[in-house]
Parts: C-alpha cells; structure tokens; sequence
C-alpha cells in the first residue's frame, strides 16, 4: 500500500479553466492552441500551472525532477 501522501500534496488535473489565455508552464506557448491541461490544489480550484498536453506535462515532470521522492518512497523520518 502506498503510505505517503498526504492531503496537503494533492495535485488535481483540470480539463479547463476560467482563465484566459495562459502560456505552458514548460514550454511557454499559448495552451489554447493545443489540447490544454490544468493543474490545481483544489478540485475546480484556480490552476498553479497549465501544460499544452500531457506531453508538456510529462517533460516537465522530467525537467524538474518531481518524480523523484514521489509517495511511495516517502516517509516522515527522511
Ligand atoms: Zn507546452
């Protein structure tokens, strides 16, 4: 079982959002012209970061190292 996470972690996806234009967090074009994700603290909340596509959103993932350490691996003591 995955022990790690916590409530003050979570990431939620968002298909759309209210806000108008807004450049991908990775790659810094307009997300409109893709095939746009959002990504929120909250379930329908205001998105931190957006991404042209999950290929967008997989690289920077990559990029910035957020896999690693992820849940599984975690523990309060480290
Ligand atoms: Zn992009």
């Amino acid at each position: 079982m995955c022990a790690g996470s916590t409530d003050a972690d979570k990431t939620f996806v968002l298909r759309t959002a209210t806000s108008a234009m807004a450049d991908c967090t990775f790659c810094g074009r307009p997300v409109e012209a893709h095939d746009p994700l959002y990504l929120s603290e909250t379930p329908g909340g205001e998105p931190t970061s957006q991404f042209c596509n999950y290929g967008c959103l997989s690289a920077h993932v990559d990029a910035a190292d957020l896999a690693t350490g992820s849940a599984c691996e975690w523990s309060p003591e480290q």
